[in-house]
């Protein structure tokens, strides 16, 4: 097989397989570990303050929607309405 025609194939097929993977995580696994308070739903005062609060992007789960996944929930309700 010529290089050019396998550097083109996988050209074509990696990012095919990257989003049928991405896709399946949103599938199998649709929320992620907040990045601001690192899963933990907590996050400190700012300025030095000690103590915590609860982080308001996730209120307190420490879990978000993956970005897929929220728009295949917009398209799903898109489609139901
Ligand atoms: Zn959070």
């Amino acid at each position: 097989m010529p290089t050019d025609t396998l550097i083109a194939f996988a050209a074509i097929t990696l990012p095919i397989l990257f989003t049928l993977r991405y896709a399946f995580l949103c599938y199998v696994r649709p929320f992620r570990e907040h990045q601001r308070c690192r899963g933990t739903g907590r996050i400190p005062y700012p300025f030095g303050l000690s103590g915590w609060r609860f982080c308001p992007r996730c209120n307190g789960t420490g879990l978000r929607l993956r970005l897929g996944r929220r728009l295949w929930n917009r398209t799903r309700r898109l489609y139901r309405d």
